[in-house]
């Protein structure tokens, strides 16, 4: 089909952070087909099976083609925008009106273009009153975003694509950057320093196996591990002294606190030998350019802030930070978590203000040209919060946007359950048939990836484009447009009459971002993104004058200044918390959860729409069984077993498997049972879920 096409334009990919270059090939207006691009500073030519299928989920028989009311009978049926639009608008206010305006909430995402979640935060907090929104960002960042506000001064991880080819030592914490981020890892792979990659996670992941050094910790032990590695550093003098003394504030009681662990007790309590502690530590010491990388194993964790602030410590202490091949480097999930971060107007205000400064409220209603009183003083609860307030009766209405908290979020039977009391459910989705979807009052059709425009911003910050290429099916619309909509019904055309289109609101977005850290007043428009191969933020007015286009690679902190007032890093550490639910002799397994394969993503929402990604995973929920433990339970490969913890009980097909340790499970997050039996518990600093530690206990079938 491509021979047939009659033009190509490139854009950015919709599923992960890595945010590749897709170059899509046209023919009579739509896409017929996709190729990776290879004029593009991310991937260089090459893409994952996600992204060769981008364009095949958008024809699923499951896309939601039609706004859908359920009727007094429980069942959804189709009816009009117009009556959408008005049932949507009435709920709201009739429940705002008998339970106050706090009692109705939006929990958005990180697959939305920016401009998108822009427009969503402010018409949902500037102009009909909803106090409290978050996004499944929650999910996978937040504990990301708070270690980097605390240590840096500001949200901001450091890093661009091109350490990943210029370190000589490479450390994965809580990474699998293999199956995750492949394309990242490609770019490993590409690395011509022959460098050691150290890999610290408690699975023998396809990541580990590939590593020169693979520490495998038993689960939730590696802040004491990264500690007594920080310890060795100094107890050694691998410090960097000046860079320390210059740029950073915190080290006497990092070195007072760090000596607590001894390597024969962290030894012990990691299950990890002390001489590979040293040979770790000493690789970290001794590397010219280190760089350091996380992602959900230590963001999905209840100490995940002070875990991922120990990794940031390292890097600081030894002065890699601000050059080639270093950085205390987090990896995000999704396509747009960091425009989520950045222009949701949830926890923080639009451009990564903040909702309680009276300055900042001044300089985002100038720049939205709205009147600063319809700027709240307060950011949302959390998540979690949220989801406390359905379950104390405080929200009566949810409005759930392109996420699937019925299937991902933690101790799913009770979040089920507490979707199921609210007085009014509205999702707005491409597909009706998320889990979130079903359990709906009223469906709003949307648009997906190649079906609109915006901007998405990848991991080392990168603003890239997104491109309408496809007619949406049906009567599904841009989210952009089901918000003007809304707008419009809600009485608020008129606050929102320069948010005309995408681009437009790009515009806006810019003058909000004026001095901050994430300045990109320079961008001269969505022209300057798509011929420049995205563009990494900051990108100034000055910038902009003194070079004539944004360079293809940047990294913070070259000058080794901070975003605190005082422009030092924090060094910052904490007690160890105990495992809020270790195994016991009922419940003698720890359960592990995670990504299972590279075909597959998140709740499937949108991978189990390709019949070849369907072909690349099982399409049954396993559970990895170490062998030993399986030979003493009497279970074979293949088994149906069952596995129950405190919340519930539920059965998969076993995977015998040296991956896990004995006492360990691994169960894909993908599969609609696997929350079942997570345990809800949280970081107390960012609210998030940590669902990589629950006690289960797995008999057969
Ligand atoms: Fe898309 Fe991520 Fe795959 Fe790249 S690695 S093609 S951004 S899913």
């Amino acid at each position: 089909d491509s021979l047939a096409a009659d033009t190509t334009t490139t854009a950015t990919c919709g599923y992960c952070s890595t945010g590749c270059g897709l170059r899509l090939h046209i023919k009579d207006g739509e896409a017929i087909g996709l190729t990776p691009e290879t004029n593009y500073p991310v991937n260089l030519g090459m893409a994952c099976p996600k992204g060769w299928e981008a364009l095949r989920v958008l024809d699923s028989d499951e896309r939601a083609t039609t706004p859908l009311l359920r009727d007094s009978g429980g069942k959804l049926q189709p009816i009009s925008w117009e009556l959408a639009f008005e049932t949507f608008v009435q709920k709201v206010r009739d429940v705002q009106a008998k339970h106050g305006p706090d009692s109705v909430a939006f929990l958005s995402t990180g697959q939305i273009p920016c401009e998108e979640m822009a427009f969503l935060g402010a018409l949902a907090r500037f102009a009909m009153g909803i106090r409290h929104g978050d996004g499944n960002t929650r999910q996978c960042m937040a504990t990301a975003v708070s270690a980097y506000k605390e240590s840096f001064g500001f949200d901001a991880p450091p890093f661009t694509y091109d350490d990943f080819e210029q370190s000589d030592c490479l450390v994965f914490i809580g990474a699998n950057p293999c199956i995750g981020h492949p394309i990242m890892w490609e770019r490993v792979l590409r690395n011509r320093n022959n460098p050691e990659i150290i890999v610290i996670d408690p699975r023998r992941t396809e990541t580990a196996m590939a590593s020169t050094q693979h520490l495998q910790l038993r689960p939730k032990s590696d802040l004491a591990l990264l500690y007594a590695i920080t310890n060795w550093l100094i107890e050694n003098d691998h410090v960097d002294h000046e860079f320390v003394h210059s740029h950073t504030r915190g080290f006497d009681e990092l070195r007072e606190h760090v000596a607590k662990f001894d390597l024969g007790t962290v030894s012990k309590s990691c299950g990890v030998s002390e001489e590979s502690i040293v040979r770790a530590a000493r690789s970290i010491g001794t590397g010219k350019a280190v760089s350091l990388w996380w992602t959900m194993g230590v963001n999905q964790s209840y100490e995940g802030t002070r875990t991922a602030q120990a990794i940031i410590n390292i890097a600081l202490i030894t002065g890699n930070i601000g050059k080639p091949g270093t950085g205390a480097n987090s990896i995000t999930g999704q396509c747009n978590a960091m425009g989520s971060r950045l222009w949701s107007s949830t926890t923080n205000l639009f451009g990564h203000h903040r909702f309680e400064s009276e300055a900042d409220r001044i300089k985002v209603a100038e720049a939205l040209n709205m009147d600063v009183d319809c700027i709240p003083s307060q950011g949302s609860w959390k998540y979690d919060r949220i989801i406390e307030g359905v379950r104390r009766g405080e929200i009566k209405a949810l409005w759930v946007i392109a996420t699937n908290p019925a299937h991902s979020w933690i101790d799913q039977s009770d979040v089920c359950s507490l979707l199921g009391k609210l007085d009014f459910l509205a999702v707005q989705d491409m597909y009706h048939t998320t889990e979130t979807a079903r359990l709906a009052d009223l469906v709003l059709p949307s648009a997906g990836w190649g079906e609109k425009e915006g901007t998405f911003i990848n991991s080392e910050r990168r603003y890239g484009l997104l491109k309408k290429v496809r007619r949406a099916p049906g009567q599904a619309l841009a989210d952009f447009q089901i918000l003007k909509g809304i707008a419009h019904y809600w009485g608020a055309a008129e606050q929102f009459a320069e948010w005309t289109d995408p681009e437009a609101v790009f515009r806006i977005m810019q003058r909000a971002s004026r001095d901050q850290p994430c300045d990109i007043t320079g961008i001269d428009g969505y022209a300057e993104i798509d011929q420049c191969g995205g563009i990494q933020w900051p990108w100034t007015e000055h910038d902009a004058q003194a070079t004539s286009r944004p360079p293809q690679q940047r990294r913070l902190f070259a000058d080794g200044r901070f975003f605190h007032d005082d422009g030092k890093a924090r060094l910052i550490v904490d007690d160890i918390t105990p495992m809020p639910e270790p195994t016991s002799s009922e419940y003698p397994v720890m359960l592990l959860t995670g990504r299972g394969t590279v075909s597959q993503w998140h709740t499937q929402t949108r991978t189990r729409q390709s019949p070849v990604l369907k072909m690349l995973y099982p399409q049954e929920a396993y559970i990895e069984i170490n062998p030993v433990d399986a030979d003493q339970w009497e279970i074979d490969h293949g088994d149906l077993v069952i596995i129950e913890s405190r919340r519930g009980r539920i059965q998969a097909n076993a995977n015998v498997t040296a991956t896990v340790r004995r006492g360990q499970a691994f169960m894909p997050m993908h599969y609609e049972i696997t929350n079942q039996i997570t345990l809800s518990h949280f970081d107390p600093h960012s609210g998030q879920p940590s669902y990589k530690d629950c006690a289960v206990r797995i008999t057969r079938s």
